[in-house]
């Protein structure tokens, strides 16, 4: 069995999940997880038994400043993305996500953010693109797949989940109020229940979000007032504590540069 380009085995989401299973069952599986694992600095053990790799490549993650390269890759119980620090042989700033809690969301295309899609999940949320809308298609039905053998055959989604921050470019002013400007010493504030942007005085409330954070978190007067009263709207995303786990605290990026690849997805074994 070798690896081969996703377009070779492109399908709709399978509905056997015992591909997956039996992947991980393959010695040749078993080698690519050691491989990723020792290509990752201070990586978690990531060899476990049923664990499947299914596919990798490099997406845009859109971040706080700016879209920034990550590698990623897919597994069928967990997602794991991390700095490039040299294509394909180095990786830093591992983290992890179960498929179990995350849920994905298609966006519309825009000029700026083709390809792209949402991730969501309780700690933390972002937007990803691929470089065709091919790669995206093949990323999304893999990703539905793997997330439905994670969840036990259903796609089950985890209730709460982080808010996406809008990136800092897209407001010069608070979006709540719509008056205060942001410059050096006005800075922007993400609230942790909606992701918009607000000037710090719309954003003086503190609300205890679970699922991000032990300590209540900042959150708009606009949630604030939703959040106090549960029965006026029912949505609630939401993230955590900017300094620890903001949209764009991994880390800047290395000096590494390189074409995009190709995503890769392995041959499953129904195909073997
Ligand atoms: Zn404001
Ligand atoms: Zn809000």
């Amino acid at each position: 069995m070798h690896p081969t380009k996703s377009n070779d085995i492109r399908r709709p989401p399978a509905t056997n999940e015992d591909g997956l299973a039996q992947l991980s069952r393959l010695a040749e599986n078993v080698k690519r997880i050691k491989s990723v694992q020792d290509k990752f600095v201070n990586s978690q053990n990531l060899q476990k038994e049923g664990r499947a790799l299914v596919g990798e490549g490099i997406l845009m993650k859109v971040c706080r400043k700016k879209p920034k390269q990550r590698a990623f890759f897919l597994f069928n119980d967990i997602l794991v993305y991390g700095q490039v620090v040299i294509s394909g042989r180095k990786y830093s700033q591992q983290k992890i996500i179960p498929l179990n809690e995350i849920k994905i969301t298609p966006s519309k295309d825009t000029p700026e953010n083709p390809y792209a899609w949402l991730i969501s999940s309780p700690k933390k949320s972002f937007v990803v693109r691929a470089n065709s809308d091919r790669e995206r298609q093949e990323w999304l039905a893999h990703l539905d797949r793997c997330i439905r053998y994670a969840c036990g055959g259903t796609n089950s989604q985890h209730s709460a989940v982080a808010a996406h921050w809008v990136p800092d470019d897209k407001a010069d002013t608070c979006m709540h109020c719509h008056s205060s400007k942001f410059s050096a010493y006005n800075r922007r504030h993400h609230c942790r229940n909606c992701g918009l942007i607000i000037c710090d005085g719309c954003s003086k409330r503190r609300f205890l979000l679970p699922h991000l954070d032990s300590k209540p978190v900042r959150i708009c007067d606009a949630c604030h007032i939703k959040l106090n009263n549960p029965n006026l709207d029912e949505s609630r995303p939401t993230q955590r504590d900017r300094a620890a786990d903001s949209s764009d605290s991994d880390g800047e990026e290395g000096p590494a540069q390189f074409a995009p690849v190709p995503a890769t997805f392995y041959q499953n074994v129904e195909n073997l």
